[in-house]
């Protein structure tokens, strides 16, 4: 949560003369500012790249506008590879890291020229069927054991992701023998991790790991990819990782490991959630109030909107606008339309006393938010709106319509 919200009622009232709640809006100077930052934390490694995690935010103006901060993409499916190419970002600057893949995915990954990161050793022969094996390859790593996990993923060898050392290794001496020259190892062991040291242990690991493949195998580890996983504090009192800190950790290991032994390498991040995690906001009004068994605030929104507090019981902070100083004088479940019982943005919450026409603001929603909105009993997916630094915005998603929703049936005949 942050501790300010970035505009005020009245920016919301004048947007609302044309965009309707609910809608998301996402700040552009902050996620800027945030790039930046990172950027400058990572500036003493020459090929530092982050590849935005496209499903966290699969939106082309938030991609162009991490392009121009010279962001890269990482991809899962054929459509991210394309709105990442459409959206002006190809080539290498595609990280393409997806399980159980199918050979016309990796066809396209090797049409837009991505890096491709193989899940699984059995997967060379997949990648073989799509084409030709690419010059430049990443295979994905799972330590089994990390203690810096945070137990969201799970123990990381309860994941279903990546490869243990020895198939780690079978991968790469095959891949060496089929002509590959430029190697990458990924890792991803943790998610939401706040945890400073998160990105320098597990950096440690896998820069030993490129050292020891170098002298075992004789290949050239060129980049290291720590994937996503860095958290943002959704909770109060939760504190913030701090970016500078973590590049600097990097950088100790980096000295220590790489650097000692002769080497030099790029390091690549794909992070989702740090990016654009708390620069995007879920904005809906308030439409009902009840009180039963528990009290409980309605709004326009539902779960359809914002999963993740549906499914993991995720917090996210809560605003209500005009009332921000307001002592809070109820304590409600704030609740969604869907006709499922777990349709609540928050259960318990103390806010300020409510009333109909009411904006609430639904916080930390920009990564993993609209993304995995869906339709559920006819509910229409929300417009995603851009905020700029005057506080205009600008529509980059429209909202779903009707039409939308019927397209993929004809409603007048049980035949498609
Ligand atoms: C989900 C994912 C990410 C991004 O994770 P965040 O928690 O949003 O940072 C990065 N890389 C891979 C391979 C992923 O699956």
């Amino acid at each position: 949560m942050r501790e300010k919200l970035p505009f005020s009622r009245s920016d919301v009232l004048e947007w609302m003369k044309t965009y309707p709640t609910p809608f998301y809006v996402y700040d552009e100077e902050e996620i800027r500012k945030c790039v930046q930052d990172l950027y400058r934390a990572f500036s003493w490694n020459p090929g530092f790249k982050e590849c935005f995690a496209v499903k966290a935010c699969p939106t082309p103006a938030i991609l162009r506008l991490l392009r121009d901060l010279g962001c890269g993409t990482d991809c899962a499916s054929i459509p991210e590879l394309v709105m990442s190419e459409r959206s002006g970002i190809s080539g290498h600057s595609i990280m393409f890291s997806a399980n159980e893949v199918r050979v016309e995915e990796y066809r396209e990954a090797l049409r837009v020229g991505a890096i491709i990161n193989l899940d699984d050793v059995t997967q060379i022969g997949q990648l073989e069927k799509a084409g030709t094996i690419p010059d430049t390859i990443c295979c994905r790593y799972n330590p089994g054991q990390f203690e810096n996990t945070n137990g969201i993923m799970g123990h990381a060898y309860d994941s279903k992701f990546g490869m243990t050392y020895d198939q780690l290794k079978e991968a790469y001496r095959i891949l060496k023998e089929k002509g590959v020259k430029h190697f990458g190892i990924h890792s991803m062991v943790a998610s939401c991790s706040l945890d400073n040291n998160y990105y320098p242990s597990l950096a440690r690991e896998l820069f030993t790991l490129a050292v020891r493949f170098r002298d075992e195998l004789g290949i050239s580890v060129e980049f290291i990819d720590l994937s996503g996983g860095i958290g943002i504090p959704y909770r109060p009192g939760e504190q913030a990782i701090d970016i500078a800190s973590i590049g600097e950790g990097v950088r100790k290991a980096y000295e220590e490991v790489v650097e000692a032994n002769g080497m030099s390498l790029s390091i690549i991040t794909e992070m989702g959630r740090y990016i654009t995690g708390p620069y995007g906001y879920l904005v809906t009004s308030v439409i009902g109030e009840k009180h039963i068994y528990k009290d409980y605030v309605g709004v326009d929104a539902t779960a359809c909107n914002l999963m993740r507090p549906a499914i993991y019981g995720a917090y996210h902070n809560i605003r209500i606008l005009g009332k921000e100083d307001e002592p809070c004088s109820i304590k409600v479940d704030v609740v969604g339309s869907l006709c499922e019982n777990n349709d609540k943005f928050a259960v318990d919450r103390e806010l300020p006393a409510v009333e109909y026409g009411d904006i609430a603001v639904i916080e930390d929603a920009g990564a993993h938010g609209h993304a995995m909105g869906y339709n559920y009993n006819g509910k229409l997916r929300s417009a995603e709106l851009m905020m700029h630094a005057d506080h205009s915005v600008t529509c980059i998603r429209r909202a779903q319509t009707m039409e939308d929703y019927f397209a993929t049936l004809d409603i007048d005949t049980e035949f498609c």
